[in-house]
């Protein structure tokens, strides 16, 4: 057998083989090598599992996931955007005017250039606009050897996904020293007139990235809101990243159901907003130990797609 397929339960008393659930097989010594069939099908002789084919893909977020969002440097980014407001926005005056401006918007399109542009405010260039709001990576983030020592264990393709533009994104990852771990950087520029949580934003990733399998990736992110998406319209094995993001987003979401907004509460479809997802992170802090100890499940699908991860942190 090839050492790059797996076999799984192969039963030869029954000739059958099965295999594990979501799958890809294919039959030794068959023509169809390769040929992809439904999750629970037998098939005769042994099975072998094409790695490409079975293999999970890894899809990060940038801020809140792969560096904790506690360290401040997101928060600078957003005061940069509010001293940016005023000097490019028509009407806004002060600092305080800017957030109360951004804040409304910003829970609406989770992006704050599409806020902007959805105020109407389009009299600035966008390249100042990233180049002036996340201007200084390098002074504010540093390598975590604990989250590149996670993201190094996975194998799989590794993308980066975030609604930041991907040259900041990529000079990010160069100053937290992850700059080699991923295959592909997608950001602001590459979604164009979308960014997540639309479920078009994560179509234009599969098709850049060409995954064929969403219910194969897994998804580490720190905005429910994305992971909502991710869930319900791609099944995508969902990682929380628990910090701040998710207490301010679920202090808006009872904002929300106070003021009974409509937008807002279409999503609202269950009491515990983190029903859905597959497992949480504590701490805001993504590395082998902080995945091992996640709480509230982890699913057998997550389990599954980090495991080796988890063996890691059984070997330290
Ligand atoms: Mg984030």
């Amino acid at each position: 057998m090839c050492v790059r397929c797996k076999v799984w339960q192969v039963d030869e008393r029954r000739g059958y083989f099965f295999v594990n659930a979501s799958s890809f097989v294919a039959v030794v010594g068959d023509a169809s090598l390769g040929v992809a069939r439904r999750r629970g099908e037998r098939g005769r002789r042994t099975v072998v599992m094409k790695e490409e084919e079975t293999a999970w893909t890894y899809v990060f977020d940038l801020d809140g996931t792969l560096y904790p969002i506690a360290n401040g440097y997101e928060r600078a980014c957003r005061t940069r955007v509010f001293e940016f407001m005023v000097k490019h926005c028509p009407g806004v005056e002060t600092v305080e005017e800017a957030r109360s401006v951004w804040s409304g918007a910003f829970r609406r399109y989770n992006q704050t250039l599409r806020a902007l542009r959805s105020l109407g405010f389009d009299g600035f260039d966008e390249e100042e606009y990233w180049a002036y709001t996340r201007s200084d990576a390098k002074e504010a983030l540093a390598p975590v050897e604990s989250t590149r020592a996670f993201v190094e264990s996975l194998r799989g393709k590794k993308y980066v996904f975030t609604n930041c533009h991907e040259k900041q994104a990529k000079e990010a990852l160069v100053a937290l020293g992850l700059s080699d771990c991923f295959d592909g950087v997608f950001g602001a520029g590459d979604m164009g007139a979308v960014c997540k949580p639309e479920p078009a934003a994560f179509d234009a990733l599969f098709s850049r990235f060409d995954v064929r399998d969403p219910s194969r990736c897994v998804f580490f992110e720190d905005s429910l809101k994305n992971l909502r998406t991710a869930n319900r319209s791609f099944d995508m094995v969902t990682v929380l990243i628990a910090s701040d993001t998710l207490t301010e987003e679920i202090d808006a979401r009872a904002a929300s159901r106070r003021l009974n907004a409509a937008a807002d509460a279409a999503d609202d479809d269950d009491d515990d907003p983190t029903a859905f997802v597959d497992a949480i992170v504590r701490g805001g802090e993504l590395t082998i130990e902080s995945f091992s100890r996640a709480s509230f499940k982890p699913t057998e699908r997550a389990v599954e797609a980090c495991a080796d991860a988890l063996r890691g942190a059984s070997c330290t």
